[in-house]
C-alpha cells in the first residue's frame, strides 16, 4: 500500500530541521554567554575608567576640610578638571560637602551651580544618612540613554577618628558601552544567520545523499511486490546504504527465482490435478474449499468459482451425517451417492489431513474416486449368482415334486405317469439348455470362445435359416410348436452381401430372434425379414406382429435372465439368456443389435454388421 508522505514527514526535512535547531540552540547559548561576559567586562572597564584616582579623592577630602570656601572651591575645580576622565562617557562629576552645598563640577559651562544646594535625593541620602555610598544605573527616556551614577563619600581620617566631609557624585553615560555591545551582537547575529543557512544547505545535501538511495530502494521493493523484477537499485557507495542496495538487488533476484519455482510448481500441480481421473479437493483449517480440480467439479456438478470458499460438508452434501471434527479426527473413506435420474455416480471419498512438520493441521485433502462401474459390476455379479440359483431352483423343485408324486404311486397310473415323465424331461432339457447357454456366455466373457470367421454370403445364410422355419410350418402336424401358424415374408436386397462372420454362432443368433418372434406372437402372424445394405453396414431386421415390449423393458431385454413376462417365457421353455448371447455374438463380430417395439403392435429386432462393399467382387467370384 503506498501512502503519500507529507513533506514534513520526510527524513530529509527531519534531518535539516534537527540540524538547524541544534545550530540555533548552540549559537544561542554561546551568544548569550559571550554577550553577557562582554557586557560585564566592558562595564568593569568603564567603571574603572570613570572612578577618581585615590589621590584625587584624598585631595578633595582635604579641600573640603578647609575653612576658606573660595580657595577650596578653586582647588576643587582644578582637581576635577585634571581628573583623567574619558570625554566619550559624557561624564559629570560634582563634589558636594556635608551640608549639601555643591562645591565643584567638572562641567565648564555649568559652573553656576557651584555654591547651590544639591537637589539630588540620592546624594542627600548618602550625606545625611552617612551611608557608605551608592551606585545605580538609570534610564533617561529623554536622551534615550543609560546612565551610571556613583556617589562616593569623602571621609577625613584624623587621629583614629573618621569624619565624612562630603561626597563625590559621578554620572556617566553608558552609551559607548552598550553601543559596542550591540555592534558585536549584530555581527554575531549575522554570523549566526549565515551559519544556520549554510548548515541548512549542508544538512539538505547530507539528507539527500541518504534519502535518494532510500527512495530508490523503496521504489524497487514496491516493484518487487508488484511482481516486476527487472529493475536494479543503483549502488552509490560502500556504506550501509550501499550494502542495503546490494541486499535489495539480491532480494529481487531471490524473490524472482522463488516466484518462478513456485509458479512452475503450481503449474505442474495444476496440470497433474487437471488430468487426474480422480477428483481432488483441498480445504483450509475451517474446512472451506481452497482447491478443487476439474474432475471434482464435474463429479459434484458445481461451479468451480462458487465452490471455492464453501464448506466441504456442503459441497459433498454430508453436513447431516458428519461434522468437520469427524473428518479431522478420524479421516477415513466414505461412500457418496451422487446418482441422478440421468446417470449413476457413486464416489468413494478418501480424506487425509494436510499437516505441517510441526504437526499443525493446516487443512484437509479429499480424493474422490469414481466407483460406479465397480459397484455396478459388483451388483451385477451378485444379481447374476442370485439369478442362476433362482433359475435352477424352480425347474429342480418342479422335477422333484413330479418325481415324488411318481414314486408316491403315480407311476402306476398309465394316464398320469407319461405326462409327469414328459414334464420332468422338459424341465431337465430346459436346465441343460440353460447350463449350455451359461457355459457359452462364460466362454465368451472369458474370451476362450474362438470365432471361426469366414466370408459368407449373408443373403444365402439368412435364407437358409428362414427356410428351416418354413419347413417347421409345413410339417406342423408333427411339430411341437404345431399350435402356431405364421407366415414369413422376405424383403432382401438383390445384391449378394459377403460378410465375415462365424456361421454357427450367427445362425444361433438368427434362430434365437426368429424363435422369439414366433414365440411372442399370436397365431397367424406375419414375420417380415429384411436384409438391406447401407454405405458400410448390412442391416438385418426381423419384425413380428406380436405382443411387443413395454417401453421400460426395452433397454433390458438384452440383459442376462431378463424377461418381460417370466411365467410366459418359462412356459415357452425360454431361459432368458438367448438375447444376451445374441448380443455378445453380434458385438464380437463388431456389429450392433437393438430393438424397436410398441407394446401390442409387435417388435422389430435389428442387427447391423460392418460391411465393406467391393463392386468388382461379384465378377471376381464369378470368374473363379
Ligand atoms: P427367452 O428365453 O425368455 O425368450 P430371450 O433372451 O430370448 O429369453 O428374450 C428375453 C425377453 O425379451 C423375453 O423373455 C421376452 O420377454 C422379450 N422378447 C424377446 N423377443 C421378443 C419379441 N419378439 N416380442 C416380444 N417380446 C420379446
Amino acid at each position: 500500500m503506498k501512502r503519500k508522505l507529507r513533506w514534513y514527514q520526510s527524513i530529509q526535512f527531519k534531518i535539516a530541521f534537527v540540524f538547524a535547531m541544534m545550530l540555533i540552540i548552540t549559537l544561542e547559548i554561546v551568544g548569550a554567554v559571550f554577550v553577557q561576559q562582554m557586557e560585564s567586562q566592558n562595564l568593569r572597564t568603564f567603571k574603572n575608567q570613570i572612578s577618581l584616582q585615590r589621590y584625587v579623592s584624598t585631595n578633595l577630602t582635604n579641600e573640603l576640610s578647609r575653612t576658606s570656601t573660595t580657595s577650596a572651591n578653586k582647588q576643587i575645580r582644578i582637581l576635577l578638571s585634571d581628573a583623567n576622565i574619558p570625554s566619550t562617557a559624557n561624564t559629570e562629576i560634582r563634589v558636594i560637602d556635608n551640608k549639601g552645598t555643591i562645591r565643584g563640577t567638572n562641567e565648564a559651562n555649568n559652573q553656576t551651580i557651584v555654591g547651590q544646594k544639591t537637589t539630588d535625593n540620592a546624594v542627600k541620602k548618602v550625606i545625611y544618612n552617612n551611608s557608605g555610598g551608592s551606585e545605580s544605573t538609570t534610564y533617561d527616556a529623554e536622551t534615550n540613554q543609560y546612565y551610571y551614577t556613583k556617589i562616593t563619600p569623602l571621609i577625613k581620617q584624623s587621629s583614629g577618628s573618621s569624619t565624612p566631609v562630603g561626597v563625590v557624585y559621578i554620572r556617566a553615560s553608558l552609551k559607548s558601552v552598550y553601543n559596542s555591545i550591540s555592534q558585536v551582537t549584530t555581527i554575531y547575529l549575522l554570523a549566526a544567520i549565515i551559519a544556520v543557512g549554510l548548515g541548512l544547505i549542508l544538512s539538505l545535501v547530507i539528507s539527500r545523499a541518504i534519502t535518494v538511495p532510500i527512495t530508490e530502494m523503496k521504489e524497487q521493493t514496491l516493484r518487487i511486490a508488484r511482481g516486476d523484477y527487472s529493475g536494479q537499485v543503483k549502488i552509490y557507495g560502500n556504506d550501509e546504504l550501499g550494502q542495503l542496495a546490494i541486499a535489495v538487488n539480491n532480494l529481487s533476484v531471490r524473490v524472482e527465482e522463488a516466484q518462478e519455482s513456485t509458479e512452475s510448481e503450481r503449474r505442474r500441480l495444476n496440470s497433474v490435478m487437471a488430468h487426474m481421473t480422480d477428483g481432488v479437493i483441498a480445504t483450509d483449517r475451517r474446512g472451506n474449499v481452497t482447491i478443487i480440480n476439474e474432475t471434482a467439479v464435474e463429479f459434484l456438478d458445481v461451479d468451480s468459482d462458487q465452490a471455492i470458499g464453501q464448506s466441504i460438508l456442503d459441497i459433498l452434501n454430508i453436513r447431516k451425517q458428519y461434522t468437520l471434527r469427524d473428518l479431522l479426527e478420524d479421516p477415513d473413506e466414505i461412500m457418496l451417492d451422487f446418482s441422478t435420474d440421468d446417470h449413476d455416480l457413486i464416489l468413494q471419498a478418501y480424506f487425509s489431513l494436510i499437516q505441517r512438520e510441526s504437526g499443525f493441521i493446516s487443512g484437509l485433502a479429499c480424493v474422490l474416486h469414481d466407483v460406479t462401474e465397480q459397484q455396478k459390476i459388483d451388483q451385477d455379479r451378485k444379481q447374476f449368482v442370485s439369478n442362476v440359483s433362482h433359475e435352477l431352483r424352480t425347474p429342480l423343485t418342479s422335477v422333484r415334486s413330479y418325481i415324488e408324486a411318481l414314486s408316491d404311486g403315480a407311476w402306476k397310473d398309465p394316464e398320469i405317469a407319461p405326462k409327469f415323465l414328459k414334464v420332468t424331461q422338459e424341465e431337465t432339457d430346459r436346465m441343460i439348455r440353460m447350463i449350455n447357454d451359461l457355459l457359452t456366455l462364460s466362454r465368451m466373457d472369458s474370451g476362450t470362445q474362438k470365432l471361426n470367421l469366414e466370408l459368407v454370403n449373408l443373403n444365402e445364410l439368412f435364407n437358409y435359416v428362414l427356410n428351416r422355419f418354413d419347413m417347421i410350418i409345413d410339417s406342423n402336424e408333427q411339430n411341437e410348436r404345431s399350435d402356431k401358424h405364421y407366415t414369413i415374408k422376405r424383403e432382401f436386397t438383390k445384391r449378394d452381401l459377403w460378410v465375415e462372420i462365424d456361421t454357427d454362432r450367427f445362425t444361433q443368433v438368427l434362430d434365437n430372434i426368429m424363435n422369439n418372434a414366433i414365440k411372442y406372437s399370436p397365431d397367424g402372424g406375419v414375420v417380415t425379414c429384411r436384409l438391406i445394405e447401407t454405405h458400410n453396414n448390412v442391416i438385418m431386421s426381423i419384425a413380428d406382429q406380436g405382443l411387443g415390449i413395454p417401453r421400460a423393458d426395452i433397454p433390458h431385454v438384452f440383459d442376462r435372465f431378463y424377461r418381460v413376462d417370466k411365467a410366459r417365457s418359462r412356459a415357452q421353455g425360454g431361459t432368458g439368456l438367448g438375447l444376451a448371447i445374441s448380443k455378445e455374438v453380434v458385438q464380437s463380430l463388431g456389429g450392433k443389435i437393438w430393438v424397436e417395439s410398441r407394446e401390442g403392435h409387435g417388435s422389430t429386432f435389428y442387427i447391423s454388421l460392418p460391411y465393406e462393399p467391393y463392386d468388382e467382387g461379384d465378377d471376381l467370384w464369378d470368374e473363379v
